[in-house]
């Protein structure tokens, strides 16, 4: 794809045509890396948030103008420097078209032209977009913790009111007390037994017992007891500690769902699947983007390494706990291993990787809805040829992969 911007900006490089446009630059704003391009008539920009970025080089085989490369993957995610960001882009040889930004699967880049987000590649020639499915079922959902706390993503949005149990009382900035679950409280006093001691109202924040002023006119203690259903939690303090055993409290429960409701973003999840696979009801549905295997061979990895198991971003990979010598009949432990079951097949344990030949990747199927263009095409074979970690950098600080087969 040569857009007319781009003969020149070859020109601009090799020293031959000082163009007044397009004008490149790149610059860091806080986490995100924003790469420029200045045409006469308007201003693209492509955004790198290069915390969410987990190096996982799918955009590097995406791009159709080789602009990106991977960086020291490892060493950035593991934060062990903080000057650069996994991938580098060429601002110069980036033609802004937005294949990068909707193939990215952790949603780390956006593209945008005049300051508004747009996606030329959909807009010009058309391009398909990843077929995501992630969804909660409502009715089965119990609105328990399971989910927000597995996912590796911070992507369950859980909107449930605290327990009614945590108000404090008429502190200021206090939230009002939420009800865990729908109920009707009802709270009765005989009136002909009371005699309006006040010991409820001492002991509990919802009554108040009022007394009239005393008079010698009538000689006696009246008044009322007043009772506040929303600060009552149906303890039943008042009905234990009546001397005159006139209070009636019934708690009715008219629904056992607690309120709110629980949500994927679908911006942030990337398809791992910790949470339908823990979810105790079974109310989660997610279907993972990329098919295929991995394989670990962690004989060859170098003693004390762990990157893998840090960097990777569904939480996939873990150190197995060692087993009793006497259970070991000479085998080799494994340092390293992987729950396929959680694993998205994205790539950055192999960009990460400094051994050679450790971990083998295969993609062989990406979900996607919408036509698959040529372009798409020749992005899929490049996916989903086998690749593993080599040791050597052609260029330094840059990582490189052995592709195993053809694309
Ligand atoms: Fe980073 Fe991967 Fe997204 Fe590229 S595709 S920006 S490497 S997360
Ligand atoms: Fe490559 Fe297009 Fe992304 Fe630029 S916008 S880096 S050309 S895929
Ligand atoms: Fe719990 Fe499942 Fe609902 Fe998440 S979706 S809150 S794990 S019941
Ligand atoms: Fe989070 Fe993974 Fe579930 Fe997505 S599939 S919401 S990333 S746990
Ligand atoms: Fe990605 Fe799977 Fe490797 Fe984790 S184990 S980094 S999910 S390819
Ligand atoms: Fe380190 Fe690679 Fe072994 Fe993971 S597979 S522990 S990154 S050498």
């Amino acid at each position: 794809m040569e857009y007319p911007w781009q003969v020149c900006n070859k020109k601009q490089r090799e020293g031959e045509y000082m163009a007044l446009f397009p004008k490149f630059s790149k610059k860091k704003d806080g986490v995100n890396v924003v790469m420029e391009q200045r045409l006469l008539q308007n201003t693209n920009n492509l955004i790198l948030n290069a915390e969410t970025c987990t190096g996982c080089g799918i955009c590097v085989d995406a791009c159709p103008e080789e602009a990106i490369v991977l960086g020291l993957v490892g060493a950035s995610r593991r934060g062990a420097i903080n000057y650069a960001a996994p991938i580098d882009v060429d601002e110069t040889k980036c033609s802004y078209c937005g294949v990068c930004v909707i193939m990215c699967p952790f949603n780390a880049l956006t593209l945008k032209v005049d300051g508004k987000e747009r996606l030329p590649i959909i807009e010009k020639e058309g391009f398909p977009q990843y077929d995501m499915k992630a969804e909660i079922n409502d009715e089965k959902c119990v609105k328990c913790t399971t989910c927000e706390e597995v996912c590796p993503r911070d992507a369950i949005d859980r909107n449930v009111p605290a327990y009614e149990g945590t108000y404090k009382g008429p502190v200021a900035g206090a939230k009002p007390k939420a009800g865990a679950m729908k109920k009707k409280t009802t709270f009765t006093v005989d009136k002909e037994k009371c005699s309006l001691c006040g010991l409820c109202g001492a002991l509990c924040p919802a009554i108040v017992v009022k007394h009239k002023e005393f008079t010698a006119e009538s000689g006696k203690v009246e008044g009322d007891v007043i009772w506040d259903e929303t600060k009552c939690d149906a303890c039943k303090v008042c009905v234990e500690v009546c001397p005159e055993e006139c209070i009636t409290v019934e708690r009715e429960i008219i629904s056992d769902k607690i309120d709110g409701k629980v949500d994927i973003i679908q911006d942030n999840c990337c398809t791992c699947r910790w949470c339908a696979i823990n979810c105790p009801t079974e109310a989660i549905t997610v279907e993972k983007i990329f098919e295929g295997d991995i394989e670990f061979h962690a004989e060859k990895c170098p003693g004390g390494c762990s990157t893998c198991a840090e960097i990777c971003p569904a939480n996939a990979i873990y150190l197995p706990t060692p087993k009793p010598a006497a259970d070991m009949k000479h085998e080799i432990e494994p340092t390293i291993a992987v729950n396929k079951d959680f694993c998205i097949l994205c790539g950055a344990c192999v960009n990460a990787c400094p051994g050679e030949d450790i971990i083998v990747l295969k993609r062989t199927g990406i979900r996607m809805k919408g036509t698959e263009t040529d372009l798409f095409k020749k992005i899929k074979a490049k996916l989903c040829t086998t690749r593993t970690s080599k040791v050597k950098e052609d260029v330094p600080g840059q990582v490189n992969l052995k592709v195993m087969g053809k694309a």
